[in-house]
């Protein structure tokens, strides 16, 4: 049988701290980079912004145009045809973001199954063999075999498998063939 991934999309496929940073500094003139927020978040970080950071995100189009990272596409294709390949994303921190993630994933990977698509809170319940995601605290939930995607927030973590690009990705499940 084959076995199952489930992939994140905020941080992992999508590119969305580089959207929100860059909004965040037109809202309040600040001039924030991704490198400033190591191991930081900017709903900490910044408190008296907080309402700034809801704002842009709670835009229905917020998720609609972001940038896909680099080799995800041809990576996740990769993947379809040795796994079946579910999308799992927390869409329940954001409620007004369905449709634009739909049409995103539609748009980019027009070769998954619409019906792989999970737009979950709690990834807890997730059953699938393995689970790539920026996430700890999902990842600690998760039940299978979690890998951690690199990005600045969760530079510290030790406890899972990490992947640092989708180039990396293919390396662990392909090898270097
Ligand atoms: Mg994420």
């Amino acid at each position: 049988m084959r076995k199952s991934i489930a992939i994140d999309m905020d941080e992992v496929l999508a590119d969305t701290l580089k959207k929100v940073i860059l909004q965040f500094n037109e809202r309040t003139g600040m001039s924030i980079k991704k490198e400033d927020l190591l191991e930081k978040k900017l709903r900490t970080e910044y408190p008296e912004h907080v309402n700034h950071l809801n704002e842009l995100l709670l835009e229905r189009s917020f998720f609609r145009d972001l940038e896909v990272f680099p080799d995800a596409i041809r990576v996740v294709k990769r993947l379809s045809e040795h796994y079946d390949v579910f999308i799992a994303t927390a869409a329940m921190d954001v409620p007004t973001s369905f449709d634009a993630k739909y049409a995103w994933l539609q748009e980019h990977f027009p070769f998954l199954d619409p019906q792989h698509f999970i737009f979950c809170g709690y990834k807890g319940i997730v059953a699938t063999d393995y689970l790539i995601d920026d996430n700890p605290r999902q990842l600690r939930a998760f039940k299978g075999k979690g890998i951690i995607f690199d990005a600045v927030h969760n530079q510290s973590i030790t406890e899972f498998d990490r992947v640092t690009s989708w180039q990396d990705v293919e390396r662990y499940f392909f090898g270097d063939e």
